[in-house]
């Protein structure tokens, strides 16, 4: 196992991100409870890791992305309660219920579908309400014109005897982003997403136990929208918190190692595509490292890890011109992105974001899981 070890690495300190978790509870305000996004493999982190570690700390929810990201946590021994963001097939309304899980519920059809297949069942399915105020994607309409048929559809989807609805919840586009059109359109978002909750309040008598609308964004910059519950996942793992309000630490540290190193002389092409000629004698060495382990290829000659990246990316491996750096040897750890290398620099060559890097780190990169900080 250690041999293996040694090719690509991604070191996850399981204590930053307990840190990082304590770090946000305090920052929040006293009652508001925490739901962990743990989606797309905690991005990048181990869902059942990370998953277990909330458990431990107190954590009150875990979000998801699909059915079977939900069932791997509960396989796993997840027992806290766990929302699917995304769309279900009504098929599978009997696995939600068995195994506990809150479903999404983004539109009147499909909350009257999985009523019908609660009655058959003859059992209820736990879900939350998704309101679309801005972002576009899931949730049911309702802005300008639409507020009377949205609020009228969320009450009819509310008051289906065979859902229990304990949550409503929203989704920022920009909560993130400086600039004050950026928080004009957040403002407007979380306005609505009230008036939705009091409409359904005043005219339907319809409440919820848990409301909840902040990411990482609305986290570190509108703390008052914190309602109920928070729903922070980039924040969690360290990333999203750029004037350091709350203070979290990046929890991955990517790593590889120089297999070989070569000298060449001026003039020699290196890579596919030839697209790189040395200009003066180079001492190359080549890092086990390529797109296959989440290293982007976009990022080809745009990037330094040590020394420069040069010629294209490939598949399982990289050069990189280590001539200015003798002190890298056959064997060298060189950190992809971590503690010395800001992912946002690698991100920017790649013309990605440092969401996207996180998620890529593929499944043949060993997760080592320290106790200790990176
Ligand atoms: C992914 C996701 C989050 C977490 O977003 P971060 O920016 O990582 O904090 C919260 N809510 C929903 C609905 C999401 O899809």
């Amino acid at each position: 196992m250690e041999n293996l070890k040694k090719r690509t690495w991604a070191e996850i300190s399981l204590k930053n991100l307990e840190d990082n978790y304590r770090s946000i509870r305090a920052h929040l305000p006293a009652g508001t409870r925490f739901l962990g996004v743990v989606k797309a493999d905690a991005y990048g982190h181990g869902a059942l890791q990370v998953a277990h570690l909330l458990e431990k700390c107190g954590a009150d929810y875990l979000a998801v992305s699909c059915l079977d990201e939900a069932l791997e946590l509960r396989d796993g021994g997840v027992t806290m309660p766990i929302l699917i963001l995304g769309h279900t097939p009504t098929r599978f309304t009997e696995i939600l219920i068995e195994n506990n899980l809150t479903q999404t519920i983004s539109n009147k059809s499909k909350a009257e579908r999985f009523d019908r297949a609660c009655e058959r069942l003859g059992k209820k399915l736990k879900v939350h309400i998704k309101v679309d105020t801005g972002m576009s994607r899931l949730g049911f309409l309702c802005s300008g014109d639409m507020f009377e048929e949205g609020i009228e559809n969320m009450a009819a989807s509310c008051r289906l005897k065979n859902l229990d609805c304990e949550g409503i919840f929203t989704h920022f586009a920009v909560s993130d982003e400086p600039g004050e059109e950026n928080r004009e359109y957040t403002l407007t978002q979380f306005r609505l997403f009230t008036d939705v909750i009091n409409a359904l309040s005043d005219r339907h008598g319809i409440s919820f136990r848990l409301r909840h609308c902040s990411n990482t964004g609305a986290v570190v910059n509108y703390p008052e929208m914190s309602l109920d519950m928070v729903r922070p996942g980039y924040l969690l793992y360290g990333y999203g918190d750029p004037e350091n309000r709350i203070g979290v630490k990046p929890c991955m540290r990517f790593v590889s190692t120089i297999s070989t190193i070569k000298h060449y002389p001026a003039g020699t092409a290196v890579s596919y595509g030839c697209r790189y000629v040395t200009d003066r004698r180079t001492r190359i060495g080549v890092l086990s490292c390529g797109y296959a382990d989440g290293l982007p290829r976009a990022a080809s000659g745009k990037c330094t890890f040590t020394g420069p990246q040069v010629g294209s990316i490939c598949m399982d491996m990289c050069m990189i011109d280590i001539t200015d750096h003798p002190e890298v040897k056959t064997g060298s750890e060189i950190e992809l992105f971590g503690a010395e290398n800001d992912i946002h620099k690698l991100a920017e060559a790649a013309g990605t974001i440092p969401y996207e890097l996180l998620c890529s780190v593929t499944k043949r990169v060993c997760r080592i899981y320290k106790q200790d900080g990176i």
